[in-house]
Protein backbone atom coordinates (compact mmCIF):
# COMPACT_ATOMS: atom_id res chain seq x y z
CA UNK A 1 0.00 0.00 0.00
CA UNK A 2 1.05 3.65 -0.78
CA UNK A 3 -0.03 6.34 1.28
CA UNK A 4 -0.47 9.88 0.00
CA UNK A 5 -2.19 12.60 1.75
CA UNK A 6 -4.22 14.79 -0.30
CA UNK A 7 -3.27 18.22 -0.94
CA UNK A 8 -6.62 19.12 -1.18
CA UNK A 9 -8.09 18.01 2.33
CA UNK A 10 -5.19 17.66 4.04
CA UNK A 11 -7.48 17.28 7.75
CA UNK A 12 -8.65 13.97 6.09
CA UNK A 13 -6.13 10.98 5.98
CA UNK A 14 -6.25 8.95 2.66
CA UNK A 15 -4.38 6.23 0.79
CA UNK A 16 -4.03 5.18 -2.99
CA UNK A 17 -4.02 1.23 -3.36
CA UNK A 18 -2.38 -0.22 -6.39
CA UNK A 19 -5.33 -2.84 -7.93
CA UNK A 20 -4.48 -4.62 -10.82
CA UNK A 21 -5.65 -8.80 -11.77
CA UNK A 22 -3.16 -11.38 -11.49
CA UNK A 23 -2.22 -11.32 -15.24
CA UNK A 24 -1.51 -7.18 -15.10
CA UNK A 25 -3.65 -7.11 -18.00
CA UNK A 26 -5.35 -4.32 -16.22
CA UNK A 27 -3.89 -2.20 -13.50
CA UNK A 28 -5.55 0.22 -11.36
CA UNK A 29 -5.36 2.86 -8.79
CA UNK A 30 -8.33 3.66 -6.18
CA UNK A 31 -7.93 6.11 -3.37
CA UNK A 32 -10.13 6.25 -0.27
CA UNK A 33 -10.60 8.53 2.52
CA UNK A 34 -10.25 7.00 4.93
CA UNK A 35 -7.73 4.40 4.48
CA UNK A 36 -9.62 0.98 4.56
CA UNK A 37 -7.87 0.14 7.68
CA UNK A 38 -9.17 2.93 9.72
CA UNK A 39 -11.89 1.82 12.61
CA UNK A 40 -14.79 3.40 11.15
CA UNK A 41 -14.08 2.14 6.88
CA UNK A 42 -16.13 -0.32 6.11
CA UNK A 43 -15.38 -3.08 3.43
CA UNK A 44 -18.87 -5.25 2.52
CA UNK A 45 -19.12 -8.70 2.49
CA UNK A 46 -22.12 -10.40 0.63
CA UNK A 47 -23.23 -13.68 0.91
CA UNK A 48 -25.19 -13.35 -2.33
CA UNK A 49 -25.15 -15.96 -5.06
CA UNK A 50 -22.21 -14.12 -7.07
CA UNK A 51 -20.09 -12.38 -4.56
CA UNK A 52 -19.76 -15.51 -2.53
CA UNK A 53 -18.84 -17.33 -5.78
CA UNK A 54 -15.91 -14.80 -6.74
CA UNK A 55 -15.23 -14.02 -3.28
CA UNK A 56 -15.59 -10.41 -2.91
CA UNK A 57 -15.10 -7.74 -0.39
CA UNK A 58 -15.50 -4.73 -2.23
CA UNK A 59 -16.44 -0.72 -1.47
CA UNK A 60 -18.29 1.61 -3.53
CA UNK A 61 -16.09 3.83 -5.34
CA UNK A 62 -17.30 7.17 -7.14
CA UNK A 63 -15.63 6.72 -10.62
CA UNK A 64 -13.72 9.61 -10.50
CA UNK A 65 -11.35 8.02 -7.75
CA UNK A 66 -10.25 4.83 -9.94
CA UNK A 67 -7.88 5.49 -12.22
CA UNK A 68 -6.56 3.17 -15.18
CA UNK A 69 -2.82 2.60 -15.17
CA UNK A 70 -3.23 -0.15 -18.01
CA UNK A 71 -6.58 -1.14 -19.80
CA UNK A 72 -9.61 -0.17 -18.90
CA UNK A 73 -12.68 -1.52 -17.86
CA UNK A 74 -13.54 -2.28 -22.08
CA UNK A 75 -10.59 -4.56 -21.68
CA UNK A 76 -12.89 -6.43 -18.79
CA UNK A 77 -15.32 -8.86 -19.73
CA UNK A 78 -18.81 -8.63 -18.38
CA UNK A 79 -21.05 -10.99 -17.00
CA UNK A 80 -24.53 -10.04 -15.88
CA UNK A 81 -27.39 -12.50 -14.77
CA UNK A 82 -31.13 -12.94 -14.67
CA UNK A 83 -33.70 -12.24 -14.02
CA UNK A 84 -32.75 -8.25 -13.65
CA UNK A 85 -29.37 -8.02 -15.28
CA UNK A 86 -28.71 -4.56 -12.63
CA UNK A 87 -25.06 -5.64 -12.17
CA UNK A 88 -22.48 -6.42 -14.34
CA UNK A 89 -19.40 -8.03 -13.33
CA UNK A 90 -15.93 -7.49 -14.69
CA UNK A 91 -13.40 -10.16 -14.81
CA UNK A 92 -10.43 -10.44 -16.69
CA UNK A 93 -10.50 -13.17 -19.66
CA UNK A 94 -7.06 -14.13 -19.55
CA UNK A 95 -6.41 -15.04 -15.85
CA UNK A 96 -10.38 -14.31 -14.24
CA UNK A 97 -10.07 -12.48 -11.77
CA UNK A 98 -12.84 -10.62 -10.92
CA UNK A 99 -12.13 -6.70 -9.86
CA UNK A 100 -15.21 -4.61 -10.61
CA UNK A 101 -18.73 -4.63 -10.64
CA UNK A 102 -20.96 -1.69 -11.64
CA UNK A 103 -25.01 -0.75 -11.96
CA UNK A 104 -26.20 -1.15 -15.56
CA UNK A 105 -29.62 0.72 -14.60
CA UNK A 106 -29.25 4.41 -15.05
CA UNK A 107 -31.10 5.29 -11.97
CA UNK A 108 -29.21 2.85 -9.72
CA UNK A 109 -25.69 4.26 -9.12
CA UNK A 110 -24.57 5.21 -12.47
CA UNK A 111 -21.49 7.06 -10.82
CA UNK A 112 -20.06 4.55 -8.94
CA UNK A 113 -18.22 1.26 -9.25
CA UNK A 114 -17.65 -1.63 -6.49
CA UNK A 115 -14.75 -2.75 -6.59
CA UNK A 116 -13.29 -5.58 -4.78
CA UNK A 117 -10.37 -5.15 -2.49
CA UNK A 118 -9.15 -8.36 -2.89
CA UNK A 119 -7.12 -7.24 -6.10
CA UNK A 120 -5.17 -4.75 -4.13
CA UNK A 121 -1.48 -5.40 -3.50
CA UNK A 122 -0.36 -5.13 0.04
CA UNK A 123 -3.45 -4.81 1.58
CA UNK A 124 -3.76 -6.39 4.64
CA UNK A 125 -7.17 -8.13 4.78
CA UNK A 126 -7.28 -9.03 8.54
CA UNK A 127 -7.14 -5.66 9.44
CA UNK A 128 -10.42 -4.94 7.58
CA UNK A 129 -13.53 -3.99 9.18
CA UNK A 130 -16.15 -6.02 7.38
CA UNK A 131 -19.66 -5.32 7.05
CA UNK A 132 -21.55 -8.67 6.44
CA UNK A 133 -24.02 -8.23 3.97
CA UNK A 134 -27.63 -10.44 3.48
CA UNK A 135 -27.63 -10.31 -0.36
CA UNK A 136 -28.77 -13.91 -0.78
CA UNK A 137 -32.08 -12.69 1.25
CA UNK A 138 -31.83 -9.30 -0.37
CA UNK A 139 -34.34 -8.94 -3.46
CA UNK A 140 -34.14 -5.32 -4.34
ZN1 LIG B 1 -5.71 -10.74 -15.89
Amino acid sequence: MSSTESPASAAAPSATYNGACHCNKIKYTVTQSPPLTDPTAEVIDCNCSICSRNGYLFIYVPDKDVTFEKGTLDDLRKYTFAPRHKIAHYFCPTCGTSCFSKSTDPEYYPDYLAVNVRAFEELDLKALKLKQVDGKNYNG
